[in-house]
């Protein structure tokens, strides 16, 4: 293992993993921190996913160092701790706390902080972030309900965070490459600074920081700045150039479809799996609170489908139906319900013989992904950006969760094409 990642929030870890695949890296995200046991060997990379962004300071550091001693122990060169590319912080933490912590359990005396991802468009410029065309305290992040962002300025915002000094590398040195910036890292730990925030508006410049990163112990960032890393490696000799998978291998078994997403796009990708002629079943949420619907009818009726195509089993309803449900129900119940509902009707499929599942909507992914029992996602081909096949860890299973808005029209129909027997 040469990279051990921290995410500190799960779409985040999943962000990162894709990001080392496409560069080569085989890949394993983990839900939660991993036994000193866990069997993790025979990955380039692996990303845990916890959920600190927000928690008490004194958690997320616990965790995070608890993390770091999991991907040390098997062998990882390099840490990098992955947050939000909007720097979702507050003067407290926990962006600062966990990376000082994270530097002191490395014995580091310098790791950078980037968060741009240029093709997100959030980028640095003068130790600025930008979203979009506006400063970051101008973004809609100024009105976040837990992280709201009210200063623009990174290396102010980091400081805050940190006993540690914090230093600055500007675009014109960045721009200059690799060389440049290694040069102005000798010169910040020449100051006494222990973070030097980055200017980057280009994924060159990305690469470029990553580049010179190659031998700091701890990296902090965005996944944008994962962008230059794994060349490191290949340069080392430590790991072979590979192109990102464009196929999985899959169990053979029974595929099918679990959408609890009532975004629009997973509602018009549901319109495209009827059009294409897959076998649909509505879930009636409300039949579900009134006992007249159960996990088991509606796995029931999955086992009586063609084996040789997927079915679709969803609850995506347009807003007004919703709505009818949550009033009835109360919102918070009505999600409750039907998450658990996938949960366990998934436990039923797999039961049935089903190996290969998609499952849409972030809140539902998480219902299956717990409801399973699964702890660790080896990352394959992506179907459409964001959303790759993943295998479950020593399971006959492999799954792709949709976050609800992900995924072209067609999603439900050609996933499938991306897996080979
Ligand atoms: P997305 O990624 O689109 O946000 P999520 O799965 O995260 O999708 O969230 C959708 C939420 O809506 C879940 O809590 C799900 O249980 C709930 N839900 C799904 N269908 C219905 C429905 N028909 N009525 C009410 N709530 C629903």
């Amino acid at each position: 293992m040469l990279l051990g990642c921290i995410a500190d929030d799960l779409t985040g870890a999943t962000d990162l993993a894709i990001m080392l695949t496409r560069a080569g890296m085989r890949t394993l995200q983990v839900m939660q921190v991993p036994a000193a046991t866990a069997k993790l060997d025979g990955y380039d990379a692996v990303v845990i996913a916890l959920k600190t962004r927000t928690c008490p300071v004194a958690e997320a550091v616990e965790l995070s160092l608890k993390s770091a001693d999991a991907l040390l122990a098997l062998g990882a060169k390099q840490l990098f701790f992955k947050y939000c590319s909007t720097f979702d912080s507050t003067d407290q933490g926990n962006i600062g706390p966990v990376a000082e912590a994270l530097l002191a359990r490395v014995g580091g005396d310098l790791a950078i902080a980037c968060p741009a991802f240029p093709t997100n468009k959030r980028t640095v410029y003068l130790g600025h972030l930008f979203v979009g065309d506006v400063p970051l305290a101008e973004s809609p992040m100024k009105d976040h309900p837990l992280t709201p962002m009210r200063d623009s300025n990174l290396v102010r915002v980091l400081q805050r965070q940190v006993k540690a000094k914090v230093g600055f590398i500007p675009l014109t040195t960045v721009h200059r490459g690799p060389e440049a910036i290694s040069e102005a890292f000798a010169q910040a730990r020449a100051r006494g600074e222990r973070f030097v925030i980055l200017d980057a508006i280009t994924d060159k410049h990305l690469v470029g920081m990553g580049t010179a990163a190659a031998d700091l112990p701890l990296i902090t960032g965005g996944s944008g700045v994962a962008l230059g890393l794994p060349a490191n490696f290949v340069r080392k000799g430590l790991m072979k150039a590979a192109d990102a998978p464009q196929t999985m291998t899959a169990p053979k078994g029974r595929m099918a479809i679990l959408a609890g997403s009532c975004s629009e796009a997973t509602r018009g990708q549901i319109k495209a799996a009827k059009a294409a002629g897959i076998p649909v079943y509505e879930i009636d949420a409300l039949a579900i609170a009134a006992g007249k619907l159960d996990a088991a009818e509606i796995a029931r009726w999955a086992a009586k489908q063609s084996a040789s195509g997927p079915c679709l089993m969803y609850s995506s309803a347009d807003p007004a139906v919703v709505k009818a449900v949550q009033d009835k129900l109360g919102r918070e119940q009505a999600g409750a319900l039907v998450e658990k509902m996938f949960a366990d009707v998934a436990t039923r499929l797999v039961t049935d013989g089903v190996t290969r599942l998609i499952v849409a909507g972030g809140e539902t992914s998480g219902a299956v992904v717990n409801g399973l029992g699964i702890t660790a996602l080896e990352i394959g081909p992506e179907i459409d950006p964001g959303v790759p096949w993943t295998r479950a860890s020593g399971r006959s299973l492999v799954l792709a969760l949709k976050s609800g808005n992900f995924g072209a029209p067609d999603f439900f129909v050609k996933a499938w094409e991306k897996l080979t027997s």
